[in-house]
């Protein structure tokens, strides 16, 4: 096996990364997940349509070479996918495969696919373990650490869910050949928001976009180090791990007035990053000249800066103030001192 792979342990996680470690994954499971069982889980990969188009058979290749039984349901392509209908067919699937608790069940996807599985496996014989295989950028840099799973409900996004942590996130930056450019730049909009809160030095390496091929899979492995670092010290929300919600606020409140699949959440989020730290220098908080330089990086990948003309104000303002992230009466703004460190505001509404 190679032995190239970049581990990190935590204490319910563990996390490998590597390009070529998808063809390695049958051995990974075996030596990471699977311990000393004397019989190997039954699998049931829950695959993005897209990722299967381009990748499953690498995956199923490496299982089968280690002896591993596994059923595939495919997950079509698209935020509908992660409803109340795409849980119920994964339950479906889960009983006619007869998946039980010693069995596992594998994601391999985007944030859809991770989100819609983990929170399927979460509630299958009330928890089933999970392996998450992110594919595109922003699930191999934030959907698929930190064990938060869920689907959209009619009246809003992520509003059922559970906390479901993998046993393991395989992470393999050579999937992202076969991404759309439009995808790679939204996960491009997550990568700049760590380097924002974080990390101004994995800011200042988001530039020049036509050269980051060269170095996006040690990128991949900062992001991933840092929300793993993160999780570990606040797996429940309630202190550190809000600061990953930079440029959030305003970002579900722009993806929620102008209709969600108007506007992609990366897109959103660039947007929403823009506006916080605009914010945070007219209140004298963010260093000025901050939001400028934020919106330049984000422009490099086509990614939207002002918000869209149009959007009402009132409801603007309303949905940033029913943000399942503020509580009791205080709305948390995360703003930044500067590039690289960020901090969180409460404000009284
Ligand atoms: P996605 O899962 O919809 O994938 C984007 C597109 O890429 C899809 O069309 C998919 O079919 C395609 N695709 C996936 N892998 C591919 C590959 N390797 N090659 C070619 N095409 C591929 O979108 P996403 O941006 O990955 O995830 C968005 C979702 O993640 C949202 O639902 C959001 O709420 C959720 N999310 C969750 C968390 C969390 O902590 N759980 C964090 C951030 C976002």
């Amino acid at each position: 096996m190679n032995r190239s792979f970049s581990i990190l342990n935590s204490q319910s996680s563990i996390l490998i990364s590597g390009a070529g470690s998808l063809t390695q994954t049958g051995a990974l499971l075996e030596q990471h997940v699977c311990g000393k069982v004397k019989t190997l889980p039954r699998l049931m990969i829950v695959a993005d349509e897209n990722a299967a188009k381009f990748h499953l058979e690498k995956l199923t290749a490496s299982l089968e070479s280690a002896g591993f039984e596994y059923a595939v349901c495919a997950v079509p392509s698209g935020e509908e996918s992660k409803s109340l209908d795409g849980l119920a067919r994964l339950w479906d699937e889960f009983h006619k495969a007869r998946i039980t608790r010693s069995d596992l069940v594998v994601a391999f996807g985007g944030g859809v696919t991770g989100d819609l599985a983990g929170f399927a496996a979460a509630t299958w014989l009330r928890g089933v373990p999970i392996v998450q295989i992110p594919t595109t950028l922003l699930a191999m840099v934030d959907s698929s650490i930190g064990g938060k799973t869920a689907i959209d409900l009619p009246f809003g996004k992520n509003l059922a869910g559970a906390f479901h942590q993998p046993k393991m996130v395989l992470i393999d930056p050579s999937l992202l050949e076969t991404l759309p450019q439009k995808q790679f730049a939204g996960g491009m909009a997550e990568v700049i928001k760590y380097g924002c809160i974080f990390d101004a030095e994995l800011f200042a390496a988001a530039s020049p976009a036509r050269t980051i091929n060269e170095r996006i899979d040690d990128m991949i492995l900062r992001c991933a180090k840092m929300k793993t670092d993160v999780v570990e010290r606040d797996e429940f929300d309630k202190g550190e791990r809000m600061l990953l919600n930079f440029g959030h606020t305003f970002g579900h409140a722009i993806e929620k007035v102008a209709g969600y699949g108007n506007i992609s959440h990366g897109e959103a989020v660039a947007i929403g990053m823009v506006a916080a730290a605009r914010y945070g220098e007219q209140h004298g908080i963010t260093e000025s000249g901050t939001a400028d330089k934020i919106a330049a990086t984000l422009a490099e990948y086509a990614l939207p800066v002002e918000m869209p003309a149009g959007l009402d104000k009132r409801q603007m303002s309303e949905a940033m103030i029913s943000d399942k992230k503020n509580f009791s009466g205080t709305i948390n703004l995360i703003l930044l001192e500067r590039i690289g460190k960020a901090k969180i505001v409460g404000q009284v509404i």
